[in-house]
């Protein structure tokens, strides 16, 4: 255990996600029945109600759909302001993540914009996690 991090819950139906954070991977949830994707995994499909359960490797890049700047209260391990956005990835699901090298010195406003593009990195905190981050992208993927 690495202290000061927040540790997310893993359980049988997100392994799949932190197996792949650890690869260098985001994995999506995908139906293996109707090919429906979702966020956050779950055990059944919300358009089949089938429990076939696999995943798809997601391309890293999404657009931010709304965002915050964390600047109070404290979080452990994580030094102030933070930007946290909602994401809409490419492949159609949304998910919450913490934007890096966004935030700026003290008081600055954040680089981040609604409608901006993001990808995927990863940040390896211990050998039983990962977690992804995301930077604004790189010019061809914007
Ligand atoms: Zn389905």
């Amino acid at each position: 255990m690495t202290a000061g991090v927040i540790r997310p819950m893993m359980g049988r139906d997100s392994q799949f996600f932190w197996d792949g954070t650890a690869a260098g991977e985001l994995r999506i949830q995908k139906c293996n029945q109707c090919g429906a994707v979702r966020f956050p995994p779950g055990p059944a499909c919300q358009s089949c109600d089938a429990y076939d359960r696999g995943y798809v490797v997601a391309a890293g890049t999404g657009t931010v759909f709304s965002y915050v700047v964390h600047r109070h209260p404290p979080v452990p391990g994580k030094e102030l302001p933070i930007v946290i956005a909602l994401i809409d990835l490419d492949e159609g699901v949304r998910m919450v993540g913490e934007v890096v090298d966004a935030v700026p010195d003290e008081g600055g406003d954040s680089e981040v914009r609604i409608g901006m593009r993001l990808r995927v990195d990863f940040n390896h905190v211990d050998d039983e996690l990962t977690l992804p981050v995301w930077r604004r992208a790189a010019e061809e993927e914007r």
